[in-house]
């Protein structure tokens, strides 16, 4: 049996839950940025939750939804977008990379859900690979990925997308070297289908959201490309590890103790998003999860500190566990 010492950096125990960053650290700075991922690095919590996307010269790159939003984008000059949002697959690289996406519009509803997000100008969307740049320098060496393949809606389902986001994406953690420090995550179980023949050598997260759970504004929703979970015939954690998967991230209000418990006894990790509120966050270590991907890490910090817990263990003395 493979052996992925990623896994570690994503596994609780006894006085340890891990936090991931979401998005780097979306609550406080802006959302899968390298500053937002360098932010979140420098205080300690080094497993990073992202979204990767192609272009249409198909380079894979960092951000949430299909079409870019509008609230967080501005132009050359400095303008909000307005419009009709573009699409990101009919960007070319060097298109992208001329918008700013280092602020959110306070005006716009989604601007309104993250208040205390700085704003920052001349920030980029990153190329995955400037992420993975990031981790072969000495300060990024324990930096981990939960890296999330979004499946377009319109073409989900189609074997053809799917092997392409896919083996884009592991040819360029290949190249850097970083398969035992990263995680193939996606809501779209068919592409991590693609990654179990694509790159075994890597381990597979498989996310969920129960449907009478209501989608985040301003975000794509995941529902067109998941799995039916009513129709999976077994409890979702049975079908993560019937599909090989090592992690299941289960979306925060669809958490009970016993899920956990489940997934515990099937040998599965459980990271759970994206527990923001205090009180949420609380009740997530409460039942028992391994990980907390949350947009406020910092925060998620100071409660596992008062708790008297903690969410990393000395990565250079991994072998004394
Ligand atoms: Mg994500």
């Amino acid at each position: 049996m493979m052996r992925f010492p990623q896994l570690d950096g994503f596994r609780g125990a006894p006085g340890v839950v891990r936090i991931i960053g979401h998005r780097g650290a979306r609550g406080v700075m802006p959302e899968n940025t390298i500053e937002g991922f360098e932010f979140t690095l420098k205080i300690g919590v080094r497993a990073l939750e992202f979204d990767v996307v192609l272009t249409r010269d198909l380079v894979p790159v960092i951000t949430h939804n299909h079409h870019l939003l509008n609230a967080t984008t501005r132009d050359d000059d400095g303008c909000w977008l307005t419009g009709e949002e573009l699409k990101v697959s009919n960007l070319t690289l060097s298109q992208l990379k001329k918008l700013d996406v280092g602020g959110a519009d306070g005006n716009t509803v989604y601007g309104k859900r993250f208040p205390d997000q700085v704003f920052m100008s001349g920030v980029r969307i990153p190329a995955l690979d400037e992420l993975f740049e990031l981790a072969t320098r000495p300060e990024g060496q324990d930096l981990l990925f939960l890296l999330e393949m979004k499946s377009d809606p319109l073409v989900a389902g189609d074997k053809n997308a799917s092997s392409a986001i896919v083996a884009k994406v592991v040819s360029e953690v290949r190249s850097r070297g970083l398969e035992d420090r990263t995680i193939l995550h996606s809501f779209d179980w068919n592409l991590l289908g693609e990654c179990a023949l694509i790159a075994p050598d890597m381990p597979r997260s498989y996310l969920s959201q129960l449907p009478d759970n209501s989608d985040a504004l301003g975000e794509d929703s995941s529902k067109a490309v998941a799995p039916d979970f009513a129709a999976l015939g077994v409890s979702i954690p049975n079908a993560v590890s019937d599909a090989g998967g090592k992690l299941w991230c289960p979306y925060y209000m669809d958490v009970t103790p016993d899920l956990v418990s489940e997934a515990h006894d099937l040998g599965l990790i459980v990271c759970t998003w994206t527990a923001n509120e205090v009180e949420d966050i609380n009740h997530m270590i409460d039942a028992g999860v391994d990980g907390i991907i949350t947009d406020y890490p910092g925060r998620a910090q100071r409660i596992l500190l008062a708790r008297d817990l903690t969410w990393q263990t000395d990565p250079h003395h991994q072998a004394a566990e």
